[in-house]
């Protein structure tokens, strides 16, 4: 629903401050005509910071084609003066003659219809203008036009009413959370790094978006291959020989193996993708029908139920994976992949072994995968290996600190379809009529059609 890209904590911006209560969400527009949210992540992540001209951002930012969220939803924006401590801030950003395009509309009731939801609040009576704070002229538009303010809020009652969900036309994007587990209970952490926690990045593609190849070549690193093959998105997956410089285990490129067996990989389950679907085999199973697959080890969610350390157990896999000579959890930087019930695909990696990071454990990956709704879920080479990148190279390599990318000598391709654009029926309805002359130009797509423009159609489909 919407992508994440935060800016860095800076005292003008983004101050770190908790944000511990939600009572309200505060609606605003960027009073910027055709800027984008994009350039609005720029203008307080970076230029506003450095004037240090005043004080002020907000949780997120909405165009017509995106929607960011700037400020994690555990802490304070300077949106709203006397607010702040207690909502969150919503930008809309407006077109060149100072409206508010409809899909910025549509996108913004969805998200404060998803927040109303996680924060259990009333639109009709928690979701408010910054005029009705401040008595700002904010959003003009909704300042200007009362009726029009109270059609967004029904909207956003409506949507979490028929919980319809809003379907972007967004691509695909890596999305940021902070987790810790123990004995069965995952939680969710604000990005301030006051509790230990380990940084996870996920990307899902649903089944059938995107076409998936395995690329190998000795020394290369995935951000590499990417930008190579001008994929969208990589992500390292099996283990690899170090002296070899190749992939290990079964690995099955769609036209050969790419490396030989390798010690007790035979018992390892597969991460196959056919036509863009992605599949968990069984150990043993053939891959030649698909069009790659390489062994993981361990199973983490077997027929939805975590059972990491059962196949940790019957898949051999190396006690450095789960536990240390002394029993302990090992705790680093994973690489590991779910498919939920709908055949969507999860791909995830974490951080580890740094300051803020301790990295995952098993039990770890298992629980955050089912809470992603997986029913299968599987391990892949971690540690200083666990890479996903997109064309600007490696997306978790920033903030890994003393970690930069190593060479992994394959890369698990992701290209995503094109995608198809919606398309405005009313608009294009009201261009038909317009070429036959059955109307005149200057036409509001959202008025109710007359009787003679009815009837004018239905005398061209009968002639
Ligand atoms: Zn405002």
């Amino acid at each position: 629903m919407w992508r994440e890209e935060l800016i860095p904590i800076n005292p003008i911006t983004r101050p770190g401050t908790p944000l511990r209560l939600v009572r309200n969400i505060v609606i605003h527009y960027t009073g910027n005509p055709g800027a984008s949210a994009a350039n609005h992540v720029r203008y307080f992540g970076k230029t506003l910071p450095a004037s240090k001209e005043r004080y002020a951002s907000a949780h997120y930012f909405v165009d017509p084609g995106d929607a960011v969220l700037i400020i994690p939803l555990a802490e304070l924006a300077y949106h709203a003066s006397q607010a702040n401590p207690y909502s969150i801030g919503v930008e809309m950003c407006i077109e060149k003659d100072g409206s508010f395009h409809p899909e910025t509309v549509r996108r913004t009731v969805a998200i404060v219809a998803e927040l109303c939801r996680r924060y259990e609040l009333n639109p009709l009576r928690d979701v408010i203008r910054h005029y009705d704070v401040t008595g700002k002229h904010c959003p003009a538009h909704y300042v200007d036009d009362p009726g029009a303010w109270e059609d967004f809020r029904q909207a956003v009652e409506k949507a979490i009413k028929s919980k319809e969900v809003y379907v972007p036309v967004n691509r695909p994007t890596v999305i940021k959370e902070r987790i810790i587990a123990r004995d069965g209970m995952l939680e969710y952490l604000p990005f301030n790094y006051n509790k230990p926690g380990t940084d996870v990045r996920l990307l899902k593609i649903e089944r059938g978006k995107a076409k998936f190849k395995l690329v190998a070549r000795p020394d290369a690193k995935v951000s590499e291959l990417v930008k190579e093959h001008d994929a969208d998105f990589g992500i390292n997956f099996p283990y690899f020989d170090p002296s070899a410089k190749l992939p290990v285990g079964t690995v099955w490129d769609g036209t050969k193996y790419v490396n030989g067996a390798w010690g007790k990989t035979h018992k390892w389950h597969f991460l196959a993708f056919k036509d863009g679907c992605a599949e968990i085999r069984l150990p043993g199973s053939a891959v030649h029908d698909s069009d790659c697959a390489f062994s993981g080890s361990p199973l983490l969610v077997s027929n939805g139920r975590a059972a990491w350390d059962y196949y940790r157990e019957v898949e051999e896999t190396a006690t450095d994976i789960g536990r240390d000579a002394n029993g302990n959890l090992v705790r680093c930087q994973r690489t590991f992949a779910g498919i939920d019930a709908e055949g969507n695909l999860l791909l995830a990696v974490s951080d580890g072994r740094t300051r803020s990071d301790q990295g995952l454990t098993l039990e770890e990956m298992a629980l955050y995968m089912l809470d992603k709704g997986a029913v299968w879920a599987i391990n892949g080479d971690g540690g200083g290996s666990s890479v996903i990148a997109d064309r600007s190279g490696g997306i978790n390599q920033d903030e890994n600190v003393g970690a930069n990318e190593r060479a992994v000598h394959h890369a698990l391709l992701i290209f995503l379809q094109p995608v198809e654009q919606s398309k405005d029926w009313k608009q294009e309805s009201v261009e038909w009529l317009n070429a036959q002359g059955l109307t005149d130009a200057v036409r509001d797509p959202d008025t109710t059609p007359t009787w003679a423009e009815l009837g004018a159609v239905l005398r061209k489909m009968m002639r």
